[in-house]
């Protein structure tokens, strides 16, 4: 073996920010959404990489009323529109889903909650009801629970919580920041790497990324969005530059260590020409290493029977030492 990258991508679209509002982050009617999402399903197609892609459940829904049933509060779906994939393509998504599994090359649809509940913030009855409806969304509409979970906004949940629902592997975020702000500015730049080994802790393997989107760049735009202003100084072709050589560093560093690496952002992030600048060279340099370095490309659900067939490996050689 020589190193395991994986990557995830949270597709979520209105859903991401329902409960929260702000400026806006998506395209009219999730149309460029779409349209990356075609692009990047056909050049993972092209060069033989699966992501993870972290989908919200009620994007797999042609329709619903506005309601469902579960320890929400009061107002939780007050901005889920209550109509139809025609009217509201960014509250349904069941062609974007249908395009993901219609993939040959293996991409894992990994449950992101069936609303994009927030962990630890929601009380435990609500997150269980939530990854529940969502885990039923994925037997009816994939034949199967997903295994793997990405927690929204990085909120924690518990291990019981997981287990309870099927869940064998979640993504967890380091936080970085250290409140520093020329650090914070170097660290979006260039993207420092986080090569932490995945760790099976409570029954649930933990693969780890950090905080901030670390597949697309901070110092480009991101999404519909302007870039922040503290980059504008620096030419976007050089910014580009910074962050795929970052990631660069990241592959050999995992390739020479053996290590691992998660690589993930939002579906919305990336759609854009200045990020798919990145993202599309960064496909072609990993299927690069993975042809002449031996790199491994997983998903969670892969990286799950990975970890704990080599915990299983681990124990057995204990157990042999012991006895
Ligand atoms: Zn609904
Ligand atoms: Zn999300």
């Amino acid at each position: 073996m020589n190193g395991v990258v994986t990557i995830s991508i949270e597709v979520e679209l209105g859903w991401g920010f329902h409960d929260i509002g702000g400026p806006k982050r998506l395209s009219d009617q999730c149309v460029e959404e779409r349209k990356y999402l075609k692009k990047l399903l056909h050049k993972c197609d092209e060069v033989g990489i699966p992501i993870s892609f972290d989908v919200v459940g009620h994007l797999a829904l042609n329709e619903c009323d506005g309601t469902h049933e579960g320890h929400y509060p009061a107002d939780w779906f007050a901005n889920d529109p209550g109509t139809n994939f025609e009217t509201n393509p960014d509250f349904y998504a069941p062609d974007m889903i249908a395009a993901i599994a219609a993939s040959n090359v293996g991409h894992e649809l990994c449950t992101h909650t069936f609303s994009h509940v927030l962990c630890d913030r929601m009380g435990d009855d609500c997150v269980n009801d939530d990854i529940a409806h969502a885990q039923q969304i994925h037997e009816t509409h994939f034949g199967k629970k997903s295994v793997s979970f990405v927690p929204p906004r990085h909120f924690e949940p518990t291990a019981t919580v997981l287990r309870e629902n099927g869940i064998e592997i979640v993504r967890k975020s380091i936080h970085t920041d250290t409140g520093n702000k020329v650090n914070r500015f170097f660290e979006l730049l260039i993207a420092p790497p986080l090569l932490n080994e995945p760790q099976l802790v409570e029954g649930v393997v933990e693969t780890y990324c950090t905080s901030y989107q670390s597949l697309t760049a901070s110092s480009l735009p991101i999404g519909q969005r302007e870039t922040h202003a503290v980059f504008k100084p620096i030419p976007r072709s050089l910014r580009q530059q910074l962050h795929l050589r970052r990631m660069e560093t990241d592959l050999k560093a995992v390739v020479e260590n053996d290590g691992y690496a998660h690589f993930w952002c939002h579906l919305w992030d990336l759609s854009n020409e200045h990020q798919w600048g990145v993202v599309e060279p960064f496909l072609d340099m990993l299927a690069t290493y993975r042809d002449t370095e031996g790199l491994q490309v997983l998903t969670m659900a892969e990286l799950n029977d990975h970890v704990r067939a080599q915990h299983a490996t681990g124990v057995e050689l204990m157990e042999g030492i012991n006895g």
